[in-house]
């Protein structure tokens, strides 16, 4: 029965997101304890949590009565030192997600315009559509971002341009020079959010940080995130860096608590844990290189990836995922993305690879 509320009219043109399937799901689902099974499903750190957030989240668990910072001084602090910018530069979200959203209330309306690549993360054209905006959708090139068709796409209605990079779901990333080229050539009237979520796993990113703190980046907002390399993506913390005008408008749109105590308690101890980043990415590295290898041999095409996952094309990637699934393997299917051929498989911890490639072998194994 339709409901007799006079809904938003946009709520209807909006597509919802799939997450990965939770272990708790499947493992109902199977009848299997939870421990029989693995998800490599959403890009998460297989190596858990840093043990310093741990620690710092369970001395915070003692306050939990008391409403949070709502400007999370400490993290904030400590975050711009760590980046070089200042305090005033940066905004919190609850995921990055939350920054997305941000970005909507800010800067979206019907009459506006917003550019996104083929294969873009899907939160975009939902934020994009839920605020009215027209998306535009640009064809992408060997599964990354075409740039200059990005640029040639900018209309005097453009209002922001999505770029993820690395990119997901394609693990795709543009070299730091072409992407300079590109952030030199966004109009001023854009915004460029670039979201970078993956950033960590980059051996030589395009670092914006010292010209977005000196004010010459007026019109960039980075986007980036405690859910990938930093291992807390159950706490859902995000963050944007951008210029203090930008951010100071962004304010006024965050609520004042969105950031729990815990999250900003356990990302002031991830932000210390240096060692464990650097195990994330060497674990991830190898990982990756594992992944083509054996993808290789097995005669799969691949996408080479620069971040914490890998799109393999395995032929119907529904049917696979749900093989996988039955296998206890959580992957992630990507018809969703236009990508029915292809799955999406999370970089595990060595043994979960092994297994995850296994089930998929015995998937694709003809019968
Ligand atoms: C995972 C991811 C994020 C981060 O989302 P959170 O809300 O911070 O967990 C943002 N952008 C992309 C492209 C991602 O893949």
């Amino acid at each position: 029965m339709p409901t007799p509320l006079a809904l938003n009219p946009a709520l209807e043109f909006i597509p919802s997101y799939q997450p990965g399937r939770p272990i708790e799901d499947v493992a109902r689902e199977l009848g299997l304890p939870p421990t029989d099974i693995i998800k490599l499903a959403s890009n998460e750190n297989p190596l858990g949590p840093s043990r310093l957030a741990l620690a710092a989240m369970r001395r915070a668990l003692k306050q939990a009565n008391l409403y949070p910072d709502g400007n999370a001084f400490y993290l904030k602090q400590k975050l711009a030192r760590q980046l070089g910018v200042a305090p005033a530069n940066l905004i919190f979200g609850n995921g990055s997600n939350e920054i997305i959203e941000f970005i909507g209330h800010a800067l979206l309306a019907s009459d506006a315009e917003v550019i996104v690549s083929q294969y873009c993360f899907a939160v975009y054209p939902i934020v994009t559509a839920l605020f009215q905006a027209t998306l535009v959708t640009v064809p992408a090139r060997d599964y990354g971002h075409d740039l200059p068709a990005m640029l040639a796409a900018i209309t005097p209605r453009t209002r922001v341009i999505f770029v993820a990079n690395p990119n997901n779901p394609t693990g795709t990333h543009v070299d730091a020079d072409t992407l300079r080229r590109f952030v030199d050539a966004v109009p001023e009237n854009v915004l460029l959010a670039l979201d970078e979520a993956y950033i960590e796993f980059l051996d030589h990113p395009l670092n914006l940080l010292a010209e977005i703190a000196s004010g010459l980046r007026p019109n960039v907002l980075l986007m980036r995130t405690f859910s990938k390399v930093y291992g807390l993506a159950g706490l859902r913390l995000g963050y944007g860096v951008g210029h203090p005008n930008l951010i100071a408008a962004l304010e006024k749109i965050r609520q004042p608590f969105n950031i729990n105590a815990l999250s900003q308690a356990g990302a002031i101890g991830a932000l210390e844990d240096t060692a464990h980043v650097e195990k994330t990415r060497r674990n991830n590295a190898r990982g990756l290189r594992w992944f083509a290898r054996r993808f290789r041999q097995l005669k799969l095409e691949y996408i080479p990836s620069a971040a914490n996952f890998v799109l393999v094309r395995v032929g119907d990637g529904q049917r696979v995922f749900a093989g996988m699934q039955k296998l206890g393997v959580i992957v992630r299917p990507m018809g969703g993305y236009q990508l029915g051929e292809w799955i999406r498989i999370s970089v595990g911890t060595p043994k979960e690879n092994r297994r995850g490639l296994a089930a998929l072998i015995q998937v694709l194994a003809p019968v």
